[in-house]
């Protein structure tokens, strides 16, 4: 606790005072163009990844970032997805999964939910996921099964926001658009789903990371 008070100070001095204009503006009212639906994990964060300033996009984190189906879940999911879209009139929603996704590996791994009911319960909201990796990726494991349930998993939330009204309303308007993200930890690096590729591919170059890569080797001759 000690570590956030100190934290709230810092944000005061440092950035809130700085930027007093911006938080003028926003006690007015928010103008977000993005939703990011992203996992809880606390090494993942959308706003730091994307540089947004307060203000800039509407998030919605939950153990996976699963969008439950319209009707099936009752909990927040539904009228934040409905909130950003009817009422705020966001242009884009980006659902953004994550390597080394804890929730993910307790879904092809559920033994590892064992003893978390709620968690368990919770990731049958993406069943869809688990059924596909079952069915099309059995020769796959470890490492390759994981990150393949992490990527199917962000294809399938993405059609589950399809059932959701606001979300079909804006679509067939074509006033509002989806997009497929996965975060690389290891490197940075964000992946966008291309659909004319049927792959996620790059959306920014690897950067290096020192002690995450090999050490490069010395120069040569
Ligand atoms: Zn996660």
């Amino acid at each position: 606790m000690e570590k956030l008070v100190q934290g709230l100070h810092q944000f005061q001095a440092n950035y809130f005072r700085p930027h007093r204009e911006i938080f003028k503006q926003l006690v007015k009212g928010q103008h977000p163009e993005s939703l990011i639906i992203a996992c809880s994990d606390s090494r993942v964060s959308p706003t730091l990844l994307t540089q947004s300033k307060p203000g800039d996009v509407f998030v919605l984190r939950n153990a996976g970032n699963i969008v439950p189906p319209y009707g099936a879940s009752q909990g927040g999911e539904a009228a934040t997805i409905e909130y950003a879209v009817a009422a705020l009139g966001v242009k884009e929603i980006i659902v953004c999964g994550h390597t080394l996704c804890g929730a993910m590996k307790a879904l092809i791994h559920p033994e590892d939910a064992a003893e978390l009911p709620a968690v368990r319960s919770w990731l049958g909201h993406a069943e869809a996921t688990r059924a596909i990796i079952k069915e099309n990726y059995s020769h796959l494991d470890g490492e390759a099964r994981h990150k393949a349930a992490i990527e199917e998993n962000v294809l399938v939330q993405l059609e589950n926001l399809r059932t959701h009204p606001a979300v079909a309303a804006k679509l067939a308007r074509r006033e509002l658009t989806l997009h497929g993200w996965v975060y690389k930890m290891e490197t940075g690096q964000v992946f966008g789903y291309d659909v004319e590729q049927g792959q996620f591919l790059p959306l920014t170059p690897a950067v290096e990371t020192g002690p995450l890569t090999a050490p490069a080797e010395s120069a040569a001759g």
